[in-house]
């Protein structure tokens, strides 16, 4: 009898290693059975998602043209809930102290090159204000583990940190949290802190691999970092972020558990994640990619990306700097509705970009243009950048979100949204050619605003936003 149970908290039922391995089989033995497949895609467009035994089975389908569905599929649902709105955000490194054994971090313990730096108050306030003369309204907070060094303390602090500071028009109005696995007190003071989402990657559902890549520090329990989310929601948390290092063990397995996941969320608490990222693993201090023989190539990671967004059609999907323009043009298309811009992975970066001798960085980075490029590129694509966090601050979060998600409505209050913040974002950092592109965007779209009323009101606060006036939201 299989322990599988979605509804359980404990890590092994409901991330089952005997129901992965039976769905791979499943997979493979049945990805040539076309009735089979053209069932599932069917069913897929319903969007309202397939189970991690459907989607294991169309990834393994080999059919060029069954991919070319898949991926126009995953376009259709990706603008059918998030149209072609791209939220942006960028990383906050706050320290890179770390007593975790990480073989392939270049923060774990073991590691004596590495510059290791931990940001005052005083540097955060300087780190946070060259974001926010970038442009950037939403943050994703980073940091190692280390209880001495970074406690809860030091993190609920910086957060105040944060959202305290004002300069010229600048704020940030969104702290996402990226630190590890912690107790439900530890989330429930978070979640009183004001954070967003909670972010945590299992870097694999594999437990024997997980075992191997983290020998040391408390991070090496599997159980412990799996439940994580179950103690967040305990703790009050309504958003989670989940997310697998692709690279570090084989695509098929943490793709199934990855989706067994966010079916776990769904079926015990009625909300499935908020986000998922799809980080890929990267060359970093000590870390060397070759070492790792799992590396996904890019036609399959494509497909993994879609799947993902076929198999989870409401939750919001992340990729980062750590991909390409190229790689990150071709996802776009694909499902993505976060990214990162103008990214630093050295804890102080923003302020003081390193030179090659004195990495304190988490990982290289691929794509290193500035934000201003990026949402000048995100227009030419015929993509709203977006800076909106008011879903958040309006308490849509959790059920209430994924509801209104789900029905549509969100719609009425996310276009004009993403209008109004990229025309503060125009007015206050833009290069005068982004400025140009995106001022003719904006009066291109507010004209589909569906609802009258909001179109009126949306085209009042952009004016108002032209006579200096900020921060406006539906
Ligand atoms: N330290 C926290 C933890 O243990 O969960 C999270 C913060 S860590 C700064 C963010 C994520 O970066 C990790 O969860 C991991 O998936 C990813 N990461 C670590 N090393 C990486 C590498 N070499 N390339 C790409 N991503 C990496």
């Amino acid at each position: 009898m299989s322990m599988y149970n979605p509804k359980s908290k404990i890590a092994s039922e409901f991330i089952c290693d005997e129901e992965i391995r039976d769905t791979l089989r499943y997979a493979q033995e049945n990805c040539g059975n076309r009735e089979l497949v053209e069932g599932i895609l069917e069913k897929a467009r319903a969007f309202k998602g397939i189970s991690h035994r459907e989607a294991a089975l169309l990834l393994e389908c080999k059919d060029p043209e069954i991919t070319e569905r898949i991926f126009a599929l995953a376009n259709e649902i990706k603008h059918r809930f998030y149209g072609n709105r791209i939220v942006m955000f960028a990383p906050l490194y706050l320290s890179n102290y770390c007593v975790n054994g990480c073989v392939y971090c270049p923060y774990h313990a073991k590691n004596k090159v590495i510059r290791r730096k931990k940001l005052t108050q005083e540097e955060i306030r300087a780190e946070v204000i060259a974001l926010q003369d970038m442009g950037h309204k939403r943050l994703a907070l980073e940091a190692g583990e280390h209880p001495l060094k970074n406690p809860i303390e030091y993190i609920i602090e910086s957060i105040g940190t944060i959202y305290g500071i004002k300069h010229k028009n600048g704020a940030i109005r969104r702290v996402n949290v990226n630190i590890a696995a912690t107790t439900v007190e530890n989330y429930r003071r978070l979640r009183d802190a004001g954070i967003g989402t909670y972010i945590l990657f299992q870097e694999t559902y594999n437990k024997t691999a997980y075992e191997a890549l983290h020998p040391t520090g408390p991070k090496s329990d599997y159980a412990w970092h799996t439940e994580a989310m179950d103690r967040a929601m305990q703790g009050g948390i309504d958003d989670v972020g989940i997310g697998v290092l692709y690279g570090l063990e084989t695509y098929r397995y943490d793709f199934v558990g990855l989706l067994m996941h966010a079916e776990h969320l769904e079926a015990t608490y009625g909300v499935g994640p908020h986000t998922i990222s799809v980080p890929r693993l990267c060359k970093a201090d000590d870390v060397d990619t070759g070492d790792f023989e799992n590396a996904v190539p890019d036609d399959i990671f494509f497909k993994i990306v879609a799947l993902i967004r076929i198999a989870v059609p409401y939750t919001g999907m992340i990729i980062s700097t750590r991909e390409s323009e190229k790689s990150r043009e071709k996802l776009l298309e694909l499902g993505i509705s976060q990214m990162s811009g103008g990214s630093r992975t050295s804890v102080g970066g923003y302020v003081t970009p390193e030179t090659e001798s004195e990495n304190s960085a988490q990982f290289d980075i691929a794509d290193h243009r500035s934000l201003d490029e990026v949402v000048g590129w995100l227009l030419d694509l015929d993509h709203i950048p977006s800076f909106c966090t008011a879903c958040y601050r309006e308490g849509r979060t959790g059920d209430r979100f994924m509801t209104l998600l789900k029905n549509g409505q969100i719609s009425n209050c996310c276009l004009p949204n993403a209008l109004i913040t990229l025309k503060e974002y125009l007015k206050d950092y833009a290069s005068p050619e982004t400025r140009k592109k995106g001022e003719a965007m904006i009066k291109r779209l507010l004209a589909d605003i569906p609802n009258e009323r909001v179109r009126t009101k949306a085209g009042e606060y952009i004016g108002k936003i032209e006579d200096g006036e900020r921060d406006f939201r539906f």
